[in-house]
């Protein structure tokens, strides 16, 4: 991670070490080795089976961009997006040779773009099926396909009774190239649940009505629920981002993020002042305000009661956050601290993205694609993967 201490304090420091952050309230950090790092894990708890990647959602807001090609050069060759139009921006991202899923299927009219853009649709339904059947016997060809089928989630996927008409149709895979048959869990992340047995159950038997194909039931949660489920290949998002496979117990994964605001200014105000919008909160005794520059607009969620850190120190939110600021409670900081320009941490080693999540009654999920867009971005380990290339060239 960066040492962000290197440089918090001084805004002088912070300009001349980096002209993004000049113009930006605040730097996420992103760690693509700790990505590597996590993807490795999740395929090495399969035997030394394959391991997909979702990437839905930018790389659940980190940048697909970064995120992606860190996993080829890890070895993964597939993804999973869950548009038609996040899938033809990855396969320029990534060329021609990873298999790039598409979760969400294919809505109607969408076979032909989605065949020259070289994308496998997951086929969720009978008719997705047969749009995409008379795609390739129009063209003479043979398509690509995952089928998915619903296990018990009733949200994406054909339902038993389709599986079975289409069981029933011997020419129902006419020119479809079959790469896979998944199903997804409801409930992966409470080991304890009977529906996570039910729907490993319900999986295998609708599979095996269908032609012969690798399998996928598993995503981040379902990989430490039980190994059976990995089937033959997982498909991990949120844990590979770092937030919590298994909610209740110590995080397996390495922390990827870092999100660090800059200080605007601060005050010092007498017992009764009001603060912020709707003097939502009111000093009981003197207090240093500090102000920093972060906001709902960029995803910070506006009644998340919330920290940042600086020197060791627990810094709490005081009153609404606004659009743009959030003003701290500084008053536990030595005299003078922080400076105007100052980083302080609002996750990172002191708080998770997990705790984030909580604090503000969410999922870690949902705090990374809320993430805004007028962060400084900063990509660790980017140059990890040239340099393995080059000393196994010798
Ligand atoms: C998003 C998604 C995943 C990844 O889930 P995580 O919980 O982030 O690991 C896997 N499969 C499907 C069908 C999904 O929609």
């Amino acid at each position: 991670m960066l040492k962000r201490d290197d440089h918090a304090g001084s805004a002088a420091g912070a300009a001349t070490l980096d002209p993004g952050l000049v113009q930006a309230g605040a730097v996420l950090t992103i760690d693509l080795g700790a990505i590597r790092a996590n993807y490795r894990l999740l395929r090495d708890r399969q035997g030394g089976g394959r391991c997909a990647a979702v990437v839905k959602a930018d790389a659940y807001g980190l940048g697909a961009e970064k995120v992606a090609p860190a996993l080829v050069r890890e070895g993964c060759d597939r993804f999973f997006v869950a548009l038609l139009g996040e899938g033809l921006a990855l396969r320029k991202i990534l060329g021609a040779n990873p298999e790039i899923f598409v979760l969400n299927g294919l809505p109607p009219g969408a076979e032909a773009f989605c065949a020259a853009a070289g994308l496998i649709p997951v086929l969720n339904s009978e008719a997705q099926l047969f749009a995409w059947r008379a795609l390739a016997a129009k063209q003479e060809r043979t398509l690509p396909a995952a089928v998915q089928v619903d296990s018990g989630m009733a949200r994406l996927g054909m339902p038993p009774y389709e599986v079975d008409r289409i069981a029933a149709d011997p020419h129902a895979f006419d020119r479809i190239d079959l790469k896979l048959v998944m199903s997804h869990f409801a409930r992966a992340d409470e080991p304890g649940e009977a529906s996570n047995a039910a729907q490993r159950r319900a999986f295998a038997a609708l599979a095996e009505k269908l032609p012969a194909a690798p399998r996928s039931l598993a995503n981040s949660s379902g990989i430490f629920l039980n190994r059976d489920d990995i089937a033959d290949f997982a498909r991990p998002g949120c844990a590979l981002y770092g937030i919590n496979p298994q909610p209740g117990l110590p995080n397996p994964m390495r922390p990827v993020v870092r999100l660090d605001a800059k200080v605007i200014q601060t005050r010092e105000v007498p017992a009764g002042t009001g603060i912020g919008y709707g003097h939502a909160a009111k000093a009981t005794v003197p207090m240093r305000l500090a102000t920093i520059s972060l906001g709902y607009a960029d995803g910070w969620h506006r009644r998340a009661a919330s920290y940042a850190f600086l020197a060791g120190k627990r810094l709490p939110f005081v009153g609404r956050v606004s659009m743009d600021s959030i003003i701290l409670d500084v008053t536990a900081l030595p005299p003078g601290l922080p400076e105007p320009g100052a980083l302080v941490e609002l996750i990172g080693p002191h708080q998770s993205v997990d705790e984030v999540a909580a604090q503000a009654g969410t999922i870690g999920y949902e705090v990374l694609t809320s993430f805004g867009s007028r962060f400084h971005r900063v990509y660790l380990g980017i140059d990890e993967g040239e340099a393995t290339a080059r000393l196994q060239t010798r």
